[in-house]
């Protein structure tokens, strides 16, 4: 059995150790039983903490969230549906618990232990106060369900009431019972998505536990899809994830159209190499919306998968310039003058580019997309609309011709400096006028 409190001051930053014991002598002295639940304690037996610890209070987690709160300062946004309370250590609560703020999470999650009921498959559940016991029996996993006591203490006691800790050491991830899928299908999602992060698999029975769930998956809303794959897209490797969800038949449940091959994973992972590039310095770049371009471009019914997600105007904006991306790159292959590049590429965001670098192993494409990316489409005349105006040219649709041909000019070089511009704008007007 494991002492907890000594996983913690190996693993995590002594601020944060000391904020668990000041939590728990608060809980014990109100008599409260007081327990560090799910992610943390799983993470720290596998030796990768986590910062963000969720708490859970066999009582009333709002009142002792407010106690903390009159106590040290801080705000609390509580969830009264949920019994849940979050409590936001400002610098002035960091001061007050005599703490480093920087050795500290911003948040601390507190959590009612409750129990859960789902009206139908897939519904929301509907929760009432419950034991330790109750709120460990509605999680996902085993793997999940492991609990560590910080009060009454002695802190770090480790309660394993479903065998997650041998799981975690064999690498196993099992659901609790066996409509676990059908309750909530997310958890597939949320299986696939340990699995590819952990290099875990689900054991024979949990996995044979999906086929009679899949049909579930048509009954959740697309937000609730769509944050598990955002969920999915902050991983490391989200392509691990799809390609179980591919085998297991997930993906076509959520929509007839999607689907997962090698390419997609081998675009993702292009994106990420280019994208860790120091030398891009690309550190604003989301990730997350080069995924979801790769994974829909070459789908005919872009829209229809859009819709299924729910996803807002602004990824659905995002997911359709991966499109137009992708229906460039054929005429991308080729040896093209810059202009001509910038035509096809022009107005296309920094995601969409890169996801086009992505998508595709040919060097001129590449070459044309980083060229643009990096050079052309900063490249501008030095001649303005004013400088034409002082030479003649009325504002009309001529004078925007004249500053896109200039333009051209000046990428392509065939005019390399201001003199040379204002030349050729007089030939071409010379030009014009012997044409009309
Ligand atoms: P992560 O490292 O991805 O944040 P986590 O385990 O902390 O992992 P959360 O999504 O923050 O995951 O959820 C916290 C806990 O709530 C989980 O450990 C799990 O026990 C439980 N949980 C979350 N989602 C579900 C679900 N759909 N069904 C059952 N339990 C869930």
């Amino acid at each position: 059995m494991h002492d907890f409190s000594a996983l913690i001051r190996r693993n995590l930053p002594s601020g944060v150790m000391r904020l668990l014991e000041i939590t728990a002598a608060e809980a014990e002295a109100r008599g409260l039983t007081l327990y560090a639940v799910g992610g943390v304690v799983r993470d720290l037996l596998l030796g990768t903490p986590k910062l963000d610890v969720d708490i859970l209070i066999e009582g009333d987690a709002i009142s002792f969230g407010m106690s903390l709160c009159e106590r040290f300062g801080g705000h609390l946004h509580t969830h009264r549906a949920f019994g849940t309370a979050k409590w936001r250590i400002d610098t002035a609560a960091a001061a007050a618990l005599d703490l480093p703020r920087a050795e500290l999470p911003p948040f601390l999650d507190l959590v009612t232990a409750r129990s859960e009921q789902y009206a139908y498959p897939a519904a929301l559940p509907t929760v009432a106060p419950g034991s330790l016991r109750d709120d460990l029996l509605r999680r996902d996993f085993t793997i999940n369900t492991l609990a560590a006591r910080l009060a009454p203490r002695p802190l770090g006691t480790m309660i394993d009431l479903f065998g997650g800790e041998s799981d975690l050491r064999e690498g196993i991830i099992r659901v609790l019972h066996k409509a676990s899928f059908i309750d909530d299908p997310t958890r597939i999602f949320r299986a696939t998505r340990f699995e590819g992060r952990l290099g875990f698999r689900m054991d024979a029975h949990t996995e044979g536990l999906i086929p009679e769930a899949l049909p579930y998956i048509q009954h959740l809303s697309g937000e609730r899809i769509q944050h598990e794959f955002e969920l999915l897209f902050t991983e490391m490797r989200p392509e691990h994830a799809l390609a179980r969800m591919k085998s297991l038949k997930v993906l076509e449940q959520i929509h007839n159209a999607l689907t997962f091959d090698e390419w997609i994973g081998e675009a993702f992972e292009n994106a990420r190499a280019f994208v860790a590039k120091p030398e891009w310095n690309l550190i604003r770049v989301d990730l997350s919306a080069i995924y979801w371009m790769l994974l829909t471009c070459r789908l005919v019914d872009t829209d229809g998968v859009a819709a299924r997600f729910r996803l807002d105007r602004h990824r659905t904006g995002q997911i359709m310039q991966g499109v137009r991306m992708w229906k460039a790159l054929p005429a991308l292959e080729a040896e093209l003058a810059p202009s001509a590049a910038v035509r096809l590429l022009e107005g296309l965001s920094d995601e969409s580019l890169i996801a086009g670098y992505a998508a595709t192993t040919a060097p001129l494409a590449r070459h044309n997309i980083v060229c643009y990316a990096f050079h052309w489409r900063f490249v501008d005349a030095s001649l303005t609309g004013n400088d034409l105006r002082a030479m003649g040219v009325k504002p009309s649709p001529l004078m925007g011709t004249l500053l896109a041909r200039l333009r051209d000019a000046c990428l392509d070089g065939e005019v390399n400096s201001p003199d040379e511009e204002r030349a050729a704008v007089l030939r071409w007007l010379r030009e014009a006028s012997a044409e009309s």
